[in-house]
């Protein structure tokens, strides 16, 4: 009996173990951006819609953000962290409802492979504070080849002087 009690201690402890491991690594994860929040205080400071597309994912409805149709010369950048992303020269109207960029500022954007809808496309966020843009596709114009499809949500431009 006191091996059995023995074994389901050892058990137990070593379960625990293995969620705190889990654990520390999930932390170790998010803290690859320069800039780091938690979910409460990024809620409290990003508009609504921001919010939801930067940290969980989401996708603005398409046609419904004021950057479409801007043409003026300047820079995007990000909404969360204001990390310049995308030139103004690279914007080109794809037609698919959501700003569309040829190619984003070297550096400032990271990849991720996301397959919310049953096939892996490739998934863009800021390099520094990790919020979620949109996502690149192989289908843009012949300069590049890349449509970067970008939440306008996500942005915020910054004309130029
Ligand atoms: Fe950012």
């Amino acid at each position: 009996m006191k091996r059995v009690l023995l074994l389901i201690v050892c058990l137990s402890l070593f379960s625990c173990n293995t969620k705190a491991q889990d654990k520390k690594e999930k932390n170790t994860a998010k803290a690859e951006f320069p800039i780091t929040k938690t979910d409460a205080e990024w809620k409290a400071e990003l508009p609504p819609e921001t919010y939801y597309v930067m940290r969980k994912a989401g996708t603005e409805r398409a046609f419904s953000s004021d950057l479409l149709n801007i043409k003026e010369k300047g820079t995007y950048v990000c909404a969360a962290c204001g990390t310049p992303l995308f030139k103004s020269e690279h914007k080109f109207k794809s037609g698919s409802g959501w700003p569309s960029f040829d190619r984003a500022i070297e550096g400032n954007v990271a990849y991720g492979v996301d397959n919310k809808i049953g096939y892996p496309r490739d998934e863009e966020h800021c390099a520094k504070c990790g919020g979620h843009l949109g996502h690149v596709f192989d289908d843009g114009p012949k300069t590049t080849g890349k449509r970067h499809c970008i939440n306008g949500a996500a942005l915020r431009f910054v004309p130029e002087e």
